[in-house]
């Protein structure tokens, strides 16, 4: 990958970084509404605990993608970004692209079912 490559991927995971952080916020305030915007009709109550759980996962994963943006952004002037940890190949960089956070070539993960 040569340098203005890794200044491009630097712009990319700032800008997902970024657009994480705010849906995490997002979802955050849709866990904790506002008090007075809760409700005591019973199916309401139910559906909302179902809309919870949805929202747990969602912040969750969200977290977790986060963390992994975050490493990828600290590894990116190191000589493995981009490497496959597998097999040691480049990863395409279309790939990286949609997910900058990939450790793993495609076929690699497929292999490891990841
Ligand atoms: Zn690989």
């Amino acid at each position: 990958m040569t340098a203005l490559e890794k200044k491009e991927f630097k712009q990319i995971i700032e800008k997902q970084i970024g657009t994480l952080s705010r849906e995490i916020e997002e979802i955050r305030s849709a866990i904790y509404p506002n008090k007075g915007e809760g409700t005591s009709d019973k199916v309401a109550h139910i559906s909302f605990k179902q809309e919870q759980s949805i929202h747990f996962q969602r912040y969750d994963e969200a977290g977790k993608r986060l963390n992994r943006l975050k490493h990828a952004y600290m590894k990116i002037d190191t000589p493995e970004y981009g490497i496959c940890q597998e097999c040691e190949e480049e990863i395409p960089l279309e790939r990286l692209k949609l997910l900058p956070e990939s450790q793993y070539c495609v076929s690699c993960m497929n292999e490891l079912g990841l």
